[in-house]
C-alpha cells in the first residue's frame, strides 16, 4: 500500500497513478489538479483499500459530480433490490453512490455494494452506530464515542471511500436553534440522531469532541470526509437562517483543521433554498470555507413539489453548479414519501445529470460541450441512431423514437412531411 495519501502525494508534486488517471479523466493538467488537491479546492474519493475501477475527482475545474443515495429502511429492505439500484446508477453515469440504509442487513448490504461497485463508495456511519445499539437492545442515547469509531473503523477497512460525519452540529450550536422561529427544527437524519444524543446526555458531540481520531482513521485509508450539515433547512422559509450559517462557519473551521492534517474534505450544503438564495449560498460557502468543494442536497426550490421532487431538485441544482457548487446529490420523484423505487433512481439521477451537464456548459467546460455540438450535428442530419446513443437516457431516446408510427423513416411523428430539417437541407 502506498504510504502517502492523496493530499501528500499532491504536496511533494508526485503523479501517483490515481492522480494520473483523474488528470486524464477530467482534462486538467497535471499540475493544476496536484494544486487544487494541496489546497483543499479539490478532492479524490477513493479509499486506499478500494480497488476502483472509476475513482471520482470533485472540485475546481472539474466536470460537476452527481452522487445517488440508496440503502434500505428500516421499513423496507432487499439485497437484491440495492444490488439494482446501483447497477442503475453505475448504467446511467453516476459518479458515486452513498448507501444510507439502516435497519436489518446493513453491514451485508454495504459490504455486497462495496464489492459490487465501480464508483466511489460513501456512507454515514452514525446510522450504523445506532443501528448497532436496537441490535444489542441498548439506547441510542448509550451510544459511546468507541461505538461511534469502532463503526468508522470497520468501514474504512471494508473500503468505504468517503464519510459523511456532522461534527459540525455542536452542543453550543443546539442551544441556538430557533425552536419558535424555524418551521423544521432538524431535518437531517444523522443531525437527529446527534442532536437527541447530545440534549438527552448533555454532553458534547463525539465526532466533535474526538474529531482527531476520525482524522486519524480517514487520512489511514485517505477516505474523504463530507462535512455533514445537520441543521441544513428543510423548507424553503428556513433557508439561509442564522442557525445554518452559524454551522456552516463552524464546517470551514473543521475544513481547515482536516487540510492542515492532511485529509480531504468536502462541505454538504442545503437542501431547501429559493431560486434568489442560491447564488448566496453558495458564494458564502466557497468564502466560509476556503473554496472546498461544495456538496449540495438538491437544492429544492420549492416545498410543494412532491412526487416531483427530482424536478425541483434540478432546477436548483442547475442553478447551484452554475455559481460553483462541484457536486450534487440527486433527489428522486418519491423524496419525502418514500424509499425510492428502481424507476424513481433512475429518474432522480437522469433529472441531477442534467441539471450538472447544464451548469458545465455554463462554466465552460469544453469536452462537455462538444457533447452538445455531436448531438445536435446527429439531429440535423437526422442521424437518429447517433442522436439516441449520445442521449442522457439513450433506452427512453430509442424506446419514443420506435414508439412512433412512421410513414417516413427520415423524419419524426412531430412534424412530419413539414420537418423544418428537411425541408433546408439543400438550402445551405
Ligand atoms: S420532424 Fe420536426 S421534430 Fe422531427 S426531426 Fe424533423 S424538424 Fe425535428
Amino acid at each position: 500500500m502506498n504510504t502517502m495519501n492523496t493530499i501528500e502525494c499532491a504536496r511533494n508534486k508526485i503523479a501517483s497513478p490515481l492522480i494520473r488517471k483523474i488528470s486524464r479523466l477530467e482534462c486538467q493538467d497535471i499540475n493544476t489538479l496536484s494544486k487544487n488537491i494541496s489546497c483543499g479546492k479539490t478532492v479524490i474519493l477513493k479509499n486506499k483499500i478500494h480497488n476502483l475501477k472509476k475513482p471520482c475527482a470533485i472540485g475546481r475545474g472539474l466536470r460537476t459530480k452527481v452522487n445517488v443515495n440508496m440503502g434500505a429502511s428500516t421499513e423496507v429492505s432487499s439485497i437484491k433490490t440495492e444490488l439494482k439500484k446501483l447497477k442503475i446508477s453505475i448504467d446511467y453515469g453516476a459518479d458515486t453512490v452513498m448507501d444510507l440504509s439502516v435497519g436489518k442487513n446493513v453491514r451485508k448490504i454495504r459490504q455486497e455494494i462495496i464489492a459490487h461497485s465501480t464508483i466511489p463508495v460513501g456512507t454515514v456511519p452514525i446510522y450504523e452506530a445506532a443501528q448497532e445499539l436496537e441490535h444489542k437492545r441498548k439506547n441510542l442515547f448509550k451510544m459511546t464515542k468507541d461505538d461511534i469509531l469502532e463503526v468508522l473503523e470497520r468501514q474504512a477497512e471494508e473500503g468505504v471511500d468517503f464519510f459523511t460525519v456532522h461534527a459540525g452540529i455542536t452542543k453550543e450550536i443546539i442551544k441556538k436553534i430557533p425552536y419558535k422561529k424555524r418551521i423544521i427544527e432538524i431535518v437531517s437524519r444523522g443531525g437527529a440522531i446527534l442532536a437527541n444524543w447530545i440534549i438527552h446526555n448533555n454532553k458534547e458531540n463525539p465526532l466533535y469532541e474526538y474529531f482527531d481520531n476520525v482524522l486519524k482513521i480517514a487520512k489511514r485509508f485517505d477516505i474523504t470526509l463530507s462535512l455533514g450539515d445537520g441543521l441544513r433547512p428543510g423548507s424553503v422559509l428556513d433557508a439561509t437562517d442564522e442557525i445554518q450559517l452559524y454551522e456552516l462557519r463552524k464546517l470551514g473551521q473543521l475544513s481547515k483543521y482536516a487540510l492542515e492534517r492532511g485529509v480531504q474534505t468536502i462541505i454538504e450544503g442545503p437542501g431547501h433554498v429559493p431560486l434568489n438564495q442560491i447564488e448566496k449560498n453558495i458564494k458564502m460557502q466557497k468564502q466560509i470555507c476556503h473554496g472546498a468543494p461544495f456538496y449540495v442536497l438538491g437544492p429544492l426550490v420549492t416545498d410543494v413539489s412532491s412526487g416531483y421532487d427530482h424536478i425541483s431538485a434540478s432546477i436548483g441544482g442547475a442553478l447551484a453548479s452554475y455559481y460553483g457548487a462541484d457536486f450534487l446529490c440527486y433527489v428522486t420523484p418519491s423524496e419525502h414519501l418514500r424509499l425510492p423505487s428502481i424507476d424513481d433512481v433512475r429518474e432522480g439521477l437522469i433529472a441531477s445529470k442534467i441539471a450538472a451537464h447544464a451548469a458545465d456548459i455554463a462554466k465552460g467546460i469544453p469536452y462537455q460541450i462538444d457533447w452538445d455540438r455531436k448531438i445536435s450535428q446527429a439531429r440535423k442530419s437526422r442521424d437518429w441512431t447517433k442522436q439516441i446513443k449520445l442521449s442522457i437516457d439513450p433506452v427512453k431516446a430509442k424506446r419514443y423514437r420506435s414508439q412512433s408510427k412512421l410513414q417516413e423513416s427520415s423524419v419524426c411523428t412531430m412534424c412530419g412531411k413539414y420537418c423544418s430539417l428537411k425541408l433546408i437541407e439543400k438550402c445551405f
